[in-house]
């Protein structure tokens, strides 16, 4: 293989959103992948269930990504290449186990009648910092950009506001909530979106993420590609390979070639060297790229013991399953028009199987997360029929014990008749909120936080987050306190991805600030752009 400016380890979102950005700026870039598909988290199957489902097996929902300055900026060349994204405004709900629920539109008015004053006022608070909520999680941390950043949100709230955003910041999402709402059940309705961020409701800074989230979803809805994340994928690697970059599948990078303290490209587990002249971007975990990646001698000790030291958060759960008729949901009409709806008995119930899956169980009764995708693209599946995605974030990496007292959860490895009969658990859940689920399924598959981990090594445990996002690994110290940010101690070597600040999601954050860091003109040119009259 011929070398090329830049090597991308693995192809998910943020190799694939920053080879394109590169790609465009003239680099010619490859990315190696070593599954048999492109895109990490995505991932659409056709087939996965029964014939003519279509499946997001992984992350099915784009709200991160349609509000990414990565999309804006490719959005063009996306949008010439056929794809298309739709949405809703009812983007989310909960249904409590006596069937009420309560549901969230992107019209602020439905909202303030659904939920009270207390939304407006909230929204309204959000809003007026949006900018540096939004900075904060848009920007490298440790950088000149931040201290700009940093000046913009002094000269607006002056010495003390700042105290007061920051301190309100670490809010967890309990007390937020608390202080916010009165009415029980909207804690309920948007305690669960914490999980969304890999933290639980007890913990600090989940009361902003909640709140982020909260207005997100007002403001952008629940859009999913036409077709699938897949239609995602192909259009990203389009214009790769249009820009004359290569993306390989199977190909799995067994080490960073380091000559001299540099990265000079990678080596392949078949042998063969992949070189690359300008960056290498590794879109993997601490633990693989000191533990695994690198040799003792390219980095740090401290570095690689923090590395070693990176703690992974909860384990998850899929569950896939095809209908041959649409879902008849007990209690409001809404629920069967709603994409990603959470059956939960409110916020002290998402805290209690969080805390029971810190402590090893497996939650006698965990947050279900129910996407129904075709209530956006209803081209997912025959006419009259419906696929159904589970997403299951409380569960322990190694199982000690049932906090329900049921299931023998035997040495805690994840075998396939404990997997099933948890997620008979869930699906008897399920059931008792669509009636017709039992009769109308076809089939159903399921895939326990162990198959999470073999299907990408970047999901440690099954933890799809790829790193504990709790406040001593996010922000300013994602990954570690010794490597924040993107840059590694090796010249020319990047690590990018969701183990990486702003961490995960489908924003493709990470991918999009090491490519503008790679492709930012020099410094004289910056400065003679913002001299009038100089072309
Ligand atoms: C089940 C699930 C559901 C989710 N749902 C959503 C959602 O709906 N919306 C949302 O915004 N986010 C969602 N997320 C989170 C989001 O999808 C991920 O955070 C994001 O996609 C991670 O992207 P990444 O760039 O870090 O790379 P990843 O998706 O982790 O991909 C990394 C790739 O690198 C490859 N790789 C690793 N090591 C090597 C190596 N040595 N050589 C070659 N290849 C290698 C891996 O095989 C993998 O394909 C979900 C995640 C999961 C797992």
């Amino acid at each position: 293989m011929a070398g090329f400016d830049a090597v991308f380890v693995g192809s998910g979102i943020n190799s694939l959103a920053g080879a394109a950005l590169l790609a465009k700026e003239g680099w010619r870039v490859c990315i190696l992948e070593r599954n048999d598909w492109l895109g990490g988290a995505i991932k659409t199957v056709d087939g996965l269930t029964a014939p003519g489902f279509r499946h997001e097996v992984f992350s099915s929902w784009h709200p991160l990504w349609v509000g990414s300055p990565a999309y804006a900026e490719l959005k063009p060349d996306l949008d010439r290449l056929g794809l298309e994204y739709l949405n809703t405004d009812l983007p989310t709900a909960t249904a409590y186990p006596d069937g009420s629920s309560v549901h969230l539109s992107t019209d602020g008015a439905a909202n303030v009648a659904e939920l009270g004053e207390a939304w407006q006022r909230q929204f309204d608070e959000f809003m007026a910092a949006a900018d540096v909520a939004f900075g904060v999680l848009g920007t490298e941390l440790w950088s000149g950009q931040a201290v700009s950043l940093g000046r913009k949100a002094y000269k607006q709230f002056g010495r003390r506001g700042l105290v007061e955003f920051a301190g309100h910041s670490l809010l967890s999402a309990r007390d937020w909530l608390h202080d916010t709402f009165p009415d029980e059940r909207v804690h309920g309705l948007l305690a669960p979106w914490v999980l969304h961020t890999g933290l639980g409701p007890d913990q600090a800074m989940s009361g902003f993420m909640t709140q982020v989230i909260a207005c997100a979803l007002q403001l952008g809805g629940m859009p999913v590609p036409k077709g699938g994340g897949a239609s995602l994928v192909d259009a990203l690697a389009t214009i790769v390979r249009e820009a004359g970059g290569e993306l390989r599948t199977e190909a799995d990078v067994e080490r960073i070639v380091v000559s001299e303290a540099k990265a000079t490209g990678v080596r392949l587990a078949d042998g063969e060297t992949v070189t690359a002249t300008r960056a290498v971007l590794a879109c993997v975990t601490p633990t693989q790229l000191y533990g695994r990646l690198l040799g003792d001698d390219d980095a740090p000790a401290n570095v690689r013991d923090r590395a070693r030291r990176f703690r992974y958060g909860r384990g998850e759960m899929q569950i896939h399953i095809a209908m041959s008729e649409r879902p008849r949901w007990r209690g409001d009409e809404r629920l069967a028009r709603t994409p990603l709806l959470h059956l939960t008995p409110g916020l002290d119930g998402v805290s209690r199987a969080v805390n029971e899956a810190d402590r090893g169980l497996l939650p006698a009764e965990s947050t279900i997360a129910l996407g129904q995708p075709m209530t956006v693209d209803p081209s997912r599946a025959p006419e009259g029929s419906w696929v159904i995605w589970v997403q299951l974030q409380e569960l322990p990496p190694r199982p000690k014990g049932d906090a329900a007292g049921e299931l023998d959860v035997g040495d805690g490895a994840w075998t396939e008749e404990l997997r099933e009969a948890y997620a008979d658990r869930i699906v008897a859940r399920i059931g008792r909120h669509i009636e017709n689920l039992n009769t109308s399924t076809v089939a159903r598959v399921v895939m326990s936080p162990a198959d999470m981990e073999a299907a990408n090594p970047n999901w440690v445990g099954g933890d799809i987050y790829a790193g504990s996002c709790s406040l001593d690994q996010n922000l300013l110290f994602r990954p570690t306190p010794a490597t924040p940010g993107h840059a590694t101690p090796v010249e020319q070597l990047w690590q990018i991805g969701a183990s990486t600040h702003p961490g995960p999601g489908l924003g493709a954050g990470s991918g999009y600030l090491v490519a503008k860091q790679l492709t930012k003109p020099p410094l004289v040119r910056r400065m003679l752009a913002k001299v009038p009259g100089v072309p």
